[in-house]
């Protein structure tokens, strides 16, 4: 049903031609006005503009026209429909069933359409004319319809195919455009974006440092605190005469407070060393201090000692120090501890205790003197009765005849009173040894740990090393708890009175406790004093020998005493070095623990118990 499209018939009159010429000139130009009006416009408005305008300049009954995808959201149709056709099609308008019938029409291909289609739709017969939008229909179709069977004229084909053409440039114009706000708004929508980040990041920012102003403010409170709490230190160890420090064992590195330089009269001008407070410490001292820094090298352990300073003036300062030892999470050694300078305390300390000894010397001499003025009374009544009786005796027995009778009864007399000074001595005995032993369980051990904590300051103050080597093992021993330690006491305070002259050496005090042959526990306190002289060492027992200005000599008789009632036994041997070594040994559980004394018990030679009857 293809036909050829029919020239228009010429005008009758050039007048109507003149009118017809200028219909179409005034066609043409509002076809060409088009684009202006399109501008700015989306497809759609630009396709509804083109069909009205077509179907009021041409009187179509058809005008349908299909875009491809103009704005990338699928082809957009539209048709518009004289009244007549509607009826004809019974109102059956929607552009996808028209743009199908079309489809069917027309074919596939825009290249192969025909420029003219009759044909009949609902019945009426209709002329078609497809037009590409596009040089290949790239963009869509347009398709013109009139039921005029001469349609389309020349000018109506010229107008067709000028305003497919406008459409075409305005529907690119109209895409680009598209394009362009979908390029201006997706950068809009960036800039909005990595705006909203750059606002978020500020705030982020602005968090930061305000927090990190809060951190700073709250470090300079804390400085100010350190600084007042670090003045208050120091004011407290000003007061207090005490400094601090620490000493890095590996590295030898030494930390010290502000009161040590004051105390030990350092400029604090170069580190300090252990080989600078060296030249500080008393040279006295200095084998005690070496032997405490050499065993607190060797292991972490915590100090309480005293030494003194000896300044460049020559005056002398006593330092008590106090250390901890710590070690870190890589087992490296460290002490912390404190110096206090104690000299005042020391210098009155001293007056005390020289107050002290004085005293206790007056004591003993007037408890000495009172003690042998009553033991000369007690003796004196008895030997005075002795002298009379044997007076009386002699002259009874002279008396011619003598009076035998008498004499044996004054000799009797002489043998009471003999006895009764006898008594009076066994007495003067008993009061210087307890005669019960009372029996009890005694751990040496525990035993001599009370004696030292008891001895403690009078260590220190005789700047003595003790070594305690006291056996893990040890048994407990059946016996007089008090009087044991009374022995341990004895023999300790005599090591230390042995090594007060020492200087040359330190003084070292090794008390030992271990197990001896024969289920006997044995205890030797071995001194660096002055020792003795081996031939003598039996005089050291016998009782009121004594090498000291205030010494009573009676301790070690004592002492061995004691022992001896434990079924002990007590001894003194020189060391292979300087000082001695006294020790004794008890059984741990006596066969009978008894009162019983040997011939070594207090007493002297000159006076015997033995009865005189
Ligand atoms: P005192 O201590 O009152 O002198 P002791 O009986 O305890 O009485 O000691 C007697 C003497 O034995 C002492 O004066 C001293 O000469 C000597 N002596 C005691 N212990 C030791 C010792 N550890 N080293 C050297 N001599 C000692």
């Amino acid at each position: 049903m293809h036909g050829e499209a029919q020239l228009e018939p010429p005008a009758e009159h050039p007048a109507d031609e003149i009118r017809r010429l200028q219909r179409c000139i005034n066609d043409l130009v509002s076809v060409l006005a088009l684009p202006a009006i399109w501008t700015g416009s989306e497809p759609s408005q630009i396709v509804s503009t083109l069909l009205d305008a077509l179907l009021g300049m041409l009187h179509l009954d058809l005008v349908y026209v299909r875009l491809k995808d103009p704005v990338g959201e699928g082809p957009i149709e539209m048709v518009r429909c004289a009244l007549t056709l509607k009826l004809a099609l019974k109102l059956t308008t929607r552009p996808q069933e028209i743009g199908e019938v079309l489809d069917h029409w027309l074919g596939d291909d825009p290249q192969k359409w025909p420029p003219l289609v009759r044909n009949a739709i609902g019945g009426e017969d209709i002329s078609i004319v497809p037009l590409r939008l596009g040089l290949q229909g790239e963009i869509g179709v347009i398709v013109a319809g009139s039921q005029r069977t001469d349609f389309p004229g020349q000018t109506e084909r010229l107008l067709l195919s000028v305003a497919a053409n406008q459409a075409s440039i305005g529907l690119q114009e109209a895409r680009l455009l598209s394009q362009q706000k979908r390029v201006a708004s997706e950068l809009d929508q960036r800039v909005a974006q990595r705006t909203r980040d750059l606002a978020a990041a500020n705030e982020e920012l602005r968090k930061e440092i305000a927090e990190r102003r809060l951190a700073e403010e709250r470090l300079r409170r804390e400085e100010r605190e350190l600084k007042r709490s670090e003045a208050f230190l120091a004011e407290g160890q000003h007061l207090s005469r005490t400094g601090s420090f620490s000493w890095q064992v590996a590295t030898g590195e030494i930390t010290w407070s502000e009161q040590l330089y004051r105390i030990f009269e350092f400029e604090q001008d170069a580190p300090v060393t252990i080989e600078r407070i060296g030249t500080r410490v008393h040279p006295e001292d200095l084998p005690l201090v070496i032997d405490m820094i050499d065993r607190a090298r060797g292991a972490s352990r915590d100090f309480e000692f005293e030494h003194r300073l000896q300044m460049p003036d020559h005056s002398v300062k006593y330092l008590h120090l106090v250390a901890h030892g710590i070690r870190d999470h890589d087992g490296r050694l460290e002490y912390i501890g404190a110096i206090q300078d104690v000299t005042q305390r020391r210098f009155a300390e001293e007056a005390l205790g020289k107050a002290r000894s004085e005293l206790a010397h007056v004591a003993r001499v007037t408890s000495l003197g009172a003690l042998t003025a009553s033991i000369a009374h007690e003796l004196n009544q008895p030997l005075q009765g002795i002298i009379t009786n044997a007076g009386t005796c002699l002259r009874m027995l002279a008396a011619d005849p003598p009076n035998v009778e008498g004499a044996r009864e004054t000799a009797r007399r002489t043998i009471r009173d003999g006895n009764r000074a006898s008594e009076v001595v066994t007495r003067l005995r008993a009061l210087f040894s307890k005669k019960d032993v009372t029996a009890e369980s005694v751990d040496l051990n525990e035993a001599t740990r009370e004696v030292i904590a008891l001895s403690l300051s009078k260590l220190q103050r005789s700047r003595v090393i003790l070594r305690p080597e006291l056996a893990d093992d040890l048994p407990p021993v059946t016996g007089d708890r008090v009087q044991l330690q009374q022995v341990i006491l004895n023999l300790f305070l005599n090591a230390l009175d042995a090594m007060s002259g020492v200087d040359d050496r330190p003084r070292r005090l090794v008390i030992r406790t271990e197990r001896d042959e024969g289920d006997r526990v044995r205890l030797a306190v071995q001194d660096a004093g002055v020792g003795f002289e081996p031939q003598g060492v039996d005089k050291l027992f016998e009782p009121f020998y004594t090498t000291k200005s205030g010494g009573m000599g009676i301790g070690l008789s004592v002492s061995r005493s004691i022992i001896e009632s434990h079924h002990g036994r007590l001894w003194a041997a020189a060391n292979d070095g300087p000082g001695a070594t006294f020790s004794f040994s008890i059984p741990r559980v006596p066969a009978r623990v008894t009162g019983a004394h040997s011939n070594r018990d207090i007493g002297t030679p000159a006076v015997s118990d033995t009865d005189a009857a």
